[in-house]
């Protein structure tokens, strides 16, 4: 049997255990499509599941990382056959099923996508879940109906992976963004990617009123807790938040006032689960949107040994933009 470099995690009694070894092929768990990976991509979860810091790993040993992009190797799926390219990334990969930090990978057909046309394996892992999440915020907000006429979009963790990809959607899409950072030295970045204001993400992070000046019609929120609730009590008459993140807390200590007495939607998005008309739709408007020089101004690049010290990182929120794992 063939052996491969693979991330693995392992848990013991003493704690869990991460490091790169030899993985035989016989012991990837089924699927009836085989997947040489050429690149991957570091998440904020990548990061929880490497550090250990919360329980995303379901299953030990687990190979981690949530998305790839790969050929087909072997195929029993009518719908792909060796040499497509492909794209994958959520149904619990590197949580519940064997995944993405590895030369090779064996999954479920259903859950591939054909690699998306105009985009290269590189440039889809620069989008990553984090991209593809942000798309599926900004499609959240336009099912609502919002339009950029009706007033400024925030984003919330800005200079981080969903943020960055939200600022720049958002902005090519018309809006006026407003990019909440902890980080003012990254004005620059932001206002090439699109920002026209900054603002400090300090002014969210302590308790405020139920509600406060209308200040945004429409958002996307990647941090939750105290800063979720201040987004929302300054929201505009009408306009509605897409929540997708929690890199500021899970609690979310809000009060009703918004939504009773602002008409203001919370629209939760979840990218791991979503069906697959709308990742398609997801990643295909992405492949046409989002603007490829951006993306390179927001994307650095690390070998498969380098993923253990960029989740620690990444829980430190000291990434910026996207980091694409180069594997094979
Ligand atoms: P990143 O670490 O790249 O970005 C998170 C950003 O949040 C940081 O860069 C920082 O932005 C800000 N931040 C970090 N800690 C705090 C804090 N304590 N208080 C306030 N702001 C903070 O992660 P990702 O972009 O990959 O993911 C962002 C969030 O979205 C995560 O919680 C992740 O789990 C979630 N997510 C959810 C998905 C879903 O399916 N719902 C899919 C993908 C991601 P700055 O420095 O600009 O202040």
């Amino acid at each position: 049997m063939s052996a491969f470099k693979a991330i693995v995690i392992d848990k013991s009694d003493a704690g869990q255990n991460v490091g790169i070894r030899e993985f035989d092929e016989a012991d990837l768990m089924g699927g009836d499509v085989t997947i040489r990976v050429s690149h991957s991509t570091l998440n904020y979860k990548d990061g929880l599941a490497l550090t250990g810091k919360a329980p995303v790993v379901r299953r030990f040993p687990m190979i981690p990382g949530v998305d790839f992009a790969g050929i087909v190797e072997a195929s029993s799926n009518p719908e792909f056959k060796p040499g497509d390219a492909v794209v994958l990334n959520g149904w619990g990969l590197g949580e519940t099923h064997l995944g993405a930090y590895a030369e090779k990978a064996r999954v479920k057909g259903d859950w591939l996508i054909p690699l998306p046309q105009g985009l290269t394996a590189q440039q889809a892992m620069a989008v990553g879940t984090a991209g593809y999440t942000a798309m599926l915020c900004l499609m959240a907000l336009e099912r609502h109906g919002l339009r950029p006429d009706r007033g400024p979009a925030i984003v919330t963790g800005a200079v981080g992976g969903v943020g960055s990809v939200a600022v720049a959607l958002l902005a090519q899409a018309g809006w006026h963004v407003i990019a909440s950072t902890g980080r003012p030295e990254e004005a620059d970045y932001l206002k090439g990617l699109g920002a026209a204001e900054i603002l400090d993400r300090a002014e969210l992070a302590s308790p405020g009123r139920p509600l406060g000046k209308e200040r945004w019609a429409a958002g996307v929120d990647t941090v939750g807790s105290t800063t979720l609730a201040n987004v929302l009590s300054m929201t505009k008459y009408g306009g509605a938040i897409a929540a997708c993140g929690l890199a500021g807390g899970m609690d979310l200590p809000t009060t009703v006032a918004p939504f009773i007495l602002r008409n203001v939607a919370l629209l939760g998005v979840d990218s791991v689960m979503a069906p697959k008309t709308l990742r398609l739709e997801a990643w295909n408007r992405i492949a046409r949107e989002l603007d490829h020089d951006k993306l390179a101004a927001m994307t650095s690049t690390i070998p498969l040994d380098g993923v253990l010290e960029a989740g620690r990182e990444i829980v430190a929120g000291r990434i910026k933009g996207r980091v694409v794992v180069e594997i094979g």
